[in-house]
């Protein structure tokens, strides 16, 4: 990946532009963790870049931004830029591509986010950003009254970092948040929802979450019952004790499963009935918030005497043929009664047991 990089850098470097790697993969090589995306910034614009790179580079879906792919690697190259006015606390509206990395640094978040690597490896730090690393201190670039406010994601941003590196973070950024967490309603709840959940999938998400509570940001942020919030290794089983299934976009699938867990922590038991209802992995996840032994769940579950409806030992075909019975509305309470009582243990799993209850089953309600 880091030679990669430097390749990149080089071609950039000999069509006669400047090009640096910035932000996180400076930032966590300083720290010696592995990064995932690699950012360059340079003074090429975008068209520039594209005669550079014929072919190999699309939009990027940040503003003035392209992607690049090369040799399967995938990069965000952004051209130097001042970003000249912030609608809604959010985006600039106007951006101006400008020939100096200095000017191009200081509209950055944080000073931790400002180190850049050059085509030698070589790290530049023009923002003495060295000893907020060292400190593990998350500061943002220049006033954070200002800075917050106008882009207010920062707000999630300095909390993310803080809590992925396990950095404090500065008290003036922590008094600007304070300040301007009632902004955090212009943000889009996919944006909320996309940082939130790097914080909570952390190693080190119970730090994030005494953040969120010390920052006041609950109520901002609409989330329930943070002070209450256990942290479990699963992101579903978080948000299905925040109780925001109104507000926050989820997938079908994820919702479903959210409603599932609330469920059965409203019911706050785990029986054999419930995991034959809602299956290992939900029960799992409702057992690990309720503070249970996630072994003992497991065992419990493969004691089950069924997992599913298939496993019944019931041929309905068969068993009609033989009571001399059509199919109908009645086989559906047959399975549910079925389903209860062989999980109960009252019924054997096997024909004869079945056939039989079916038989006074249906003889007791002809009664
Ligand atoms: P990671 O990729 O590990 O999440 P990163 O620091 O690389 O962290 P990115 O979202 O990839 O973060 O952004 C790349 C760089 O762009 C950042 O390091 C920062 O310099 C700048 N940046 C990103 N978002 C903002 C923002 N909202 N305001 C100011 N600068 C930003
Ligand atoms: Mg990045």
């Amino acid at each position: 990946m880091y030679n990669n990089a430097m390749e990149v850098l080089k071609k950039i470097n000999s069509n006669g532009y400047e090009s640096y790697v910035v932000g996180g993969f400076v930032r966590d090589r300083l720290l010696g963790i592995k990064s995932t995306d690699i950012d360059i910034c340079t003074n090429a614009t975008p068209q520039q870049l594209s005669n550079i790179f014929k072919g190999a580079i699309a939009p990027s879906e940040t503003y003035g931004a392209v992607t690049l792919i090369y040799k399967n690697i995938r990069y965000e190259i952004t051209t130097y830029r001042k970003e000249i006015k912030y609608d809604d606390h959010r985006r600039p509206s106007k951006i101006e591509y400008i020939d100096n990395l200095l000017e191009d640094l200081k509209r950055r978040d944080f000073t931790i986010n400002t180190f850049c690597m050059d085509s030698n490896g070589k790290t530049i730090d023009l923002l003495d950003a060295k000893d907020d690393l060292d400190n593990k201190i998350i500061k943002t670039v220049g006033n954070p009254k200002y800075r917050l406010k106008e882009d207010v994601l920062r707000i999630l941003r300095a909390i993310r970092f803080a809590t992925s590196l396990n950095f404090d973070i500065n008290p003036d950024v922590k008094k600007a948040i304070k300040k301007n967490s009632k902004l955090l309603k212009n943000l889009s709840y996919t944006r909320k929802k996309d940082e939130l959940t790097k914080i909570f999938t952390s190693a080190n998400a119970s730090y994030g979450i005494s953040l969120l509570i010390e920052l006041k940001l609950g109520k901002p942020l609409e989330l329930s019952n943070l002070t209450k919030l256990k942290v479990v290794d699963d992101i579903l089983g978080i948000w299905a004790q925040l109780d925001v299934l109104k507000i926050y976009p989820f997938t079908k699938v994820e919702r479903e499963a959210i409603e599932k867990i609330e469920e059965i922590l409203k019911m706050q038991t785990i029986d054999d009935h419930v995991l034959y209802q809602y299956g290992l992995y939900i029960t799992s996840v409702a057992a690990s918030i309720m503070g249970m032994d996630k072994g003992s769940i497991n065992k419990k579950y493969n004691k089950l005497p069924i997992k599913g409806r298939s496993e019944i030992a019931f041929d309905i075909k068969k068993i009609c043929k033989k009571l001399n019975l059509s199919e109908g509305k009645w086989i559906k309470d047959v399975y549910l009664l079925l389903e209860k009582n062989i999980i109960d243990g009252t019924l054997k799993n096997n024909e004869e047991s079945i056939e039989k209850f079916i038989t006074t089953y249906l003889s007791e309600k002809s009664k």
